[in-house]
């Protein structure tokens, strides 16, 4: 049995990348960070519970992609490149296949987005897992969420609902086309749910063009509503705009609304940026090779009930929908 320090030194320490911002890493007491001048820190924490946010027997390369996946996403959503990450977690067993499988999904990823381990903590207990992420962002660049202004455009990034796809797939709903989710689509499903990608480039691209940005975690119309809470302002989205995954794409229109609206597990952005700034959007989207699509409008009006969010069909009628998004104390 691995002791908590052999585990430590044999899966989660490795050499500082050369021209790192890391000072001192793993090891110590604390690490160092030492950001570059003019950049203030963005940092992020993001838990995940087994049994909650993932299977307990789930995947173990999958599960350390989607746990450092989930807070590069916040990063993504500030317009933040990422630094640095630290990885406390509790684990029932010290298992060797499982750690290295866990570590390996992780610090691919981490590589991917130099983003470097430099320190954690390790119990043993029920898993569970908690990452905090450091980036940096220039001052005043930072993609907030209180920066929406009326008249801007509403953009998301690739594409939704897939996730909560794979979810109703696992779950067995019934309002599922059990002929078009055959096997092959619930493992493209199951994919976007376990190993969702983070939009780091299209982040970065966006700053100085984009107003506010969110990521998408708990479901389009929940997070888009924390932009409207805090920008003090109503939108108007198409439901048929929304790009919905290839999967979901093939499912009856009902479900292809409410999963892209509400399905949650998406890790896209959702952003707004003015009408002139169009183009700019898209070229960002294009040096961050992914795909963008304009779905709506932020406007003025809310009412005495909250901000609203106007939901409507692509002829522009109003579509009353019975949905909400995730919340870990209200939904079960
Ligand atoms: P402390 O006694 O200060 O809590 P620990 O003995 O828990 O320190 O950890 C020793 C070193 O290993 C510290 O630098 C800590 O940041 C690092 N560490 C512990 N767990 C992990 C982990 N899961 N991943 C990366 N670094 C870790
Ligand atoms: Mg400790």
């Amino acid at each position: 049995m691995l002791s908590e320090f052999e585990l430590i030194a044999r899966y989660f320490t490795r050499p500082l990348h050369a021209g790192s911002r890391v000072a001192l890493g793993v090891g110590d007491d604390c690490a160092l960070l030492a950001p570059s001048p003019g950049m203030q820190l963005a940092i992020s924490t993001d838990m995940l519970v087994a049994g909650r946010h993932f299977f307990p027997d789930a995947d173990p390369r999958q599960l350390g992609h989607k746990c450092l996946a989930v807070n590069l996403s916040d990063l993504a959503a500030m317009g933040a490149k990422p630094l640095a990450f630290t990885l406390a977690f509790s684990l029932p067993e010290a298992n060797a296949e499982w750690l290295s499988a866990f570590a390996c999904g992780l610090l691919a990823l981490a590589d991917r987005h130099g983003c470097e381990l430099i320190g954690g903590d390790t119990t043993k207990g029920p898993l569970n897992i908690c990452i905090t992420v450091f980036g940096e962002v220039p001052l005043a660049q930072a993609l907030r969420r209180d920066a929406a202004k009326p008249g801007d455009d509403i953009w998301i990034s690739g594409s939704l609902g897939d996730a909560r796809l794979a979810l109703a797939g696992y779950r067995n709903e019934t309002s599922l086309d059990a002929a078009t989710f055959d096997a092959a689509a619930r493992d493209i499903a199951g994919t976007r749910m376990h190993a969702p990608t983070p939009r780091v480039e299209l982040g970065l691209a966006l700053r100085g063009i984009a107003h506010a940005a969110i990521d998408i975690s708990d479901g389009l119309i929940g997070d888009l509503g924390h932009i409207l809470e805090k920008s003090n302002v109503g939108a108007t989205i198409d439901a048929d705009a929304l790009p919905a995954g290839p999967m979901l794409a093939q499912q009856p229109q009902d479900l292809r609304r409410r999963f892209a609206l509400a399905g949650g597990d998406d890790y896209e952005l959702c952003f707004t940026a003015p009408a002139s700034a169009r183009d700019a959007v898209l070229a960002a989207a294009r040096s961050a090779s992914t795909a963008v699509t304009r779905v709506g409008v932020i406007d003025a009006g809310h009412n005495l009930q909250g901000h609203a969010l106007r939901i409507v069909d692509a002829q522009g009628n109003p579509l009353s929908l019975d949905i909400h998004s995730f919340d870990h104390f209200t939904t079960s």
